[in-house]
């Protein structure tokens, strides 16, 4: 596989701009080879609420618009959809391409996915998610372009094209897996496998406004000014984490592609279009999720390794915490929570810190950003 990534500047969304960027990072990676006239791509967005675009939580539509021209310029159909945490139905996913301002690619020629359909899939060979279910409007498709956001990630560090692809599992029982994979590590496993699993034949990253801070719902939009593009979403993954401060040992998705020998120890060594250093961003605002400290070959592996990463993903790992002030008592952090952690006191949720799993669900989901990824008591002692 041809792992170069092509970084391309893009200022804004203007037509203009965006319709330069796009075409040069594709095709700088001849990154649509692989399309034939009447080949049905399926587009995997980043549509993770209803916001709009410029809360730059999801996939920019004018960056689909332009995917989309492409395409159908090379004969395909083209399939748009992602499956957001909550009801996977007509109705809520009406509301969601509306909001986050996808009807405009319906009009360049695209579908917005309308098929809710769930499939099972049998992975035997994966390392972890050996069974799994997924949405199956993805097996109407000939190939999956993988179109994802940067943003800071409370559970995961970064999210990014990995991550992305956790879209394709149903959304209403992506809490499910929360719980079925409690492990950090075990988690990214599960996210690699259904990267294996669907292999996007390309995935492209929105990085020209993306979002730091409270990600990756609730953050605040941040210009980075880059479109990119590869066959090989962990080596992008590694570059996209570069260019905004963080390591492999800050995204556990990162680690397990290291683990199965998928990327290089740094973004340095990866080839890409133009230099990284030109895209970084230096203070670019991450949360202190303290995944590294979950990793044993951080203090030299073995039993030592191993007592310490059991002790950080007990009490050294970042933690939610509700900030009443800005809660409105709406319930769906208790709703959505795997663990059942949050109970309701005079409105106001409040999480039993022995059953949370630090899934991050409820700060992902809350529609009001009341909940924010926080050190934990020993971390800020240690501080
Ligand atoms: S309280 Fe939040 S972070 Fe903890 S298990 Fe529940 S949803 Fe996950
Ligand atoms: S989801 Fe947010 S606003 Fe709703 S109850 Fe939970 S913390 Fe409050």
């Amino acid at each position: 596989m041809n792992s170069t990534v092509a970084i391309e500047r893009c200022c804004d969304y203007s037509v203009s701009e965006t319709s330069r960027a796009m075409r040069a990072a594709i095709q700088s990676i001849d990154g649509l080879d692989f399309v034939k006239p009447g080949m049905r791509v399926g587009i995997k967005l980043n549509l993770v609420a209803a916001a709009k675009p410029e809360r730059a939580a999801t996939t920019h539509p004018e960056l689909v618009c332009r995917l989309v021209e492409m395409l159908r310029e090379k004969g395909a159909e083209v399939i748009l959809g992602d499956s957001p945490g909550g009801l996977y139905n007509e109705v809520a996913l009406n509301h969601i391409y509306s909001v986050c301002g996808m009807n405009v690619a319906e009009k360049m020629g695209a579908k917005l996915n309308r098929n809710f359909g769930v499939a099972d899939g049998s992975y035997p060979e994966a390392t972890i998610a050996k069974s799994f279910q997924y949405t199956s409007w993805l097996d109407q498709c000939d190939a999956i372009i993988n179109f994802a956001k940067l943003k800071s990630h409370g559970m995961m560090g970064m999210s990014c094209a990995a991550k992305n692809m956790f879209g394709v599992i149903p959304g209403v029982t992506k809490p499910q897996y929360h719980y079925r994979f409690p492990d950090i590590n075990q988690f990214s496993d599960m996210i690699l496998d259904l990267d294996t699993y669907f292999k996007p034949v390309l995935s492209l990253v929105d990085a020209v406004v993306g979002m730091e801070g409270n990600g990756p719902t609730a953050g605040k939009p941040r210009p980075i000014g880059a479109i990119l593009a590869s066959r090989d979403m962990h080596a992008m993954d590694l570059v996209c984490a570069a260019m905004i401060g963080l390591s492999k040992e800050d995204v556990p998705t990162l680690q397990a592609a290291y683990r199965r020998g998928l990327i290089p120890e740094k973004a340095d060594r990866i080839a890409t279009t133009n230099k990284i250093s030109d895209y970084m961003v230096g203070d670019f605002e991450t949360l202190e999720t303290h995944n590294s400290l979950l990793f044993s070959d951080q203090v030299g592996g073995g039993k030592v390794g191993k007592l310490f990463e059991k002790l950080g993903s007990n009490v050294l790992r970042a933690q939610p915490k509700v900030h009443p002030q800005e809660c409105i008592g709406c319930k769906q952090c208790k709703n959505v929570c795997p663990a059942k952690a949050i109970t309701m006191e005079n409105n106001i949720p409040v999480i039993a810190r022995g059953k949370c799993i630090k899934c991050f669900c409820c700060q992902e989901f809350c529609p009001k950003g009341a909940i924010k990824v926080s050190k934990s008591l020993l971390m800020r002692l240690i501080k």
